[in-house]
């Protein structure tokens, strides 16, 4: 979770920004000691999918921390102003080079402690051969039963991957 310590100045007047409690139910802000502005901390929109390519799921494994070579899902944040669904298919093209269509939505998924919201969709490769891209070490693809569930970067792919496949693959043993 980002404190003040992360965050020292206010971004209207470049004050001093200080933790203080407003409501007593609600946990302490970031209050700049010039202008009284409230830095409101908001979580990150990140957007993933899960796709497959002959039956077996397109995964990555990440080239950048958080991480590192570990088995993802092509996804990431969200820009402002940008559809959730126009992302999740951003990323696929960045990440691994496919072009998709999006479907259906496989879940959102948040933590406690964790400042991203997760939100992951199923989607149909158009075009495209997959291939390592953007900030990726390799791209492979895995059959249901041979997800790699001990080397998976973030809760979010596994809890992901066991919902898509729970609903799409009953037949494979988790
Ligand atoms: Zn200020």
């Amino acid at each position: 979770m980002h404190r003040s310590k992360d965050y020292r100045y206010c971004p209207v007047c470049g004050g001093t920004l200080e933790n203080r409690l407003l409501k007593p139910e609600e946990p302490e802000r970031m209050i700049c000691s010039g202008c009284r502005f409230v830095f409101y901390l908001d979580p990150k929109v990140v957007a993933c999918v899960i796709t497959e390519i002959n039956g077996q799921i397109v995964m990555l494994r990440r080239g950048i921390p958080p991480g590192i070579g570990l088995w993802a899902i092509p996804g990431g944040f969200v820009d402002a102003g940008e559809s959730v669904t126009d992302a999740a298919a951003r990323e696929a093209w960045e990440e691994v080079r496919l072009n998709v269509a999006i479907n259906s939505l496989v879940g959102v998924y948040s933590y406690t402690g964790i400042s991203s919201v997760i939100i992951v969709y199923e989607a149909t490769v158009l075009e495209g051969v997959p291939q390592a891209a953007d900030e990726v070490l390799e791209v492979q693809l895995f059959a249901p039963s041979e997800i790699p569930w001990g080397e998976i970067a973030f809760s979010s792919t596994r809890d992901a991957l066991r919902d898509y496949l729970g609903k799409k693959h009953p037949d494979v043993f988790i």
